[in-house]
């Protein structure tokens, strides 16, 4: 995924795996999976020149339990000392003219954060201005037997990954890197939605076409999720169509919205991706029984 833009930069990309770590892991791949994506992007994103790594050591075993250390390096201009806490904060910057240079939302750290939070682990950081970074994080996990694929967990005639795909979903979301993180995780899911960026782009394209599925953001410029839901619940066709509200805080007022069947149900950002999958691998399922 990040060989070309590494390419581009003339960046050396770069990989070890100590050879005692077992081929397969079992752990929440989708997890695991973005979180080396977000770091390993931040670490092409903030090196001018010089290399980029990613490094999976071993940090002992007991018995079929292995502790890997990831680590995600870089050559680039580094993080100053007084920024070094902060950069995990949902929003923050380490510099506000890296925003004008390079762009992001400031959120991708945060998130990582979280997610490892959710594996057990804790992100960590070295890093000295001018110099590079170092990203790290211990990870705890037992040798696996085979892959699991999807369609393994699934009861049979269920929905399969191919059908699952041919759901028509809308995805609502004003912030960037979030509709990214998103898409990233629909596509790992092997699913493509349309996009909004806002309530009212999503109501026009709902009035356009029929969707079966939308993964609605609450607060929004322009049309905030509530009206949306409004509006599109009054379309023909959409009385009974999954609205997943995405909020970062859970109000009484979108409780109350869940009671009421604006919503059909709230997930909470960061949302856990196993969790969301299940729900829309479901509503797939329905929506493909009709
Ligand atoms: P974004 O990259 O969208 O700004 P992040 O949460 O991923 O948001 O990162 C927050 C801030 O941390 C970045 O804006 C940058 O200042 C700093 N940062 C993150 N990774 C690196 C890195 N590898 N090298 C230097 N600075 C970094």
């Amino acid at each position: 995924m990040h060989t070309s833009v590494a390419r581009e930069k003339k960046l050396e990309l770069e990989s070890h795996i100590d050879s005692s770590i077992p081929e397969i892991i079992v752990t929440d791949q989708m997890i695991l999976s973005q979180v080396l994506h977000n770091l390993l992007s931040n670490a092409v994103k903030f090196t001018p020149e010089g290399k980029v790594s990613l490094e999976v050591r071993s940090r002992g075993r007991k018995g079929k339990k292995h502790r890997m250390e990831f680590s995600v390096n870089d050559t680039g201009i580094g993080i100053p000392a007084n920024k070094i806490d902060i950069i995990f904060d949902v929003f923050s910057q380490a510099d506000s003219s890296t925003v004008r240079q390079y762009g992001g939302s400031g959120l991708g750290l945060a998130i990582t954060k979280r997610y490892l939070e959710m594996l057990g682990s804790r992100i960590r950081v070295e890093s000295k201005a001018g110099k590079g970074s170092r990203f790290f994080f211990t990870l705890a996990a037992e040798t696996g037997e085979e892959a699991v694929k999807d369609t393994d967990t699934m009861p049979a005639g269920e929905a399969t990954p191919s059908r699952m795909k041919e759901i028509r979903g809308l995805l609502v979301e004003d912030d960037p890197y979030n509709r990214l993180i998103l898409k990233q995780l629909l596509s790992m899911w092997d699913m493509s939605f349309d996009e909004a960026e806002n309530g009212l782009q999503a109501v026009e394209k709902a009035e356009k076409k029929q969707f079966q599925l939308i993964l609605l953001d609450i607060h929004m410029p322009v049309m905030d999720g509530f009206d949306a839901a409004r509006r599109i619940r009054k379309l023909p066709g959409y009385r009974d169509t999954a609205i997943i509200a995405l909020t970062a805080d859970i109000s009484e007022k979108i409780k109350k919205e869940v009671r009421s069947g604006l919503f059909s149900e709230v997930h909470i950002k960061p949302f856990e991706p196993e969790k969301l999958n299940r729900r829309i691998t479901e509503i797939a399922r329905r929506a493909n029984k009709e």
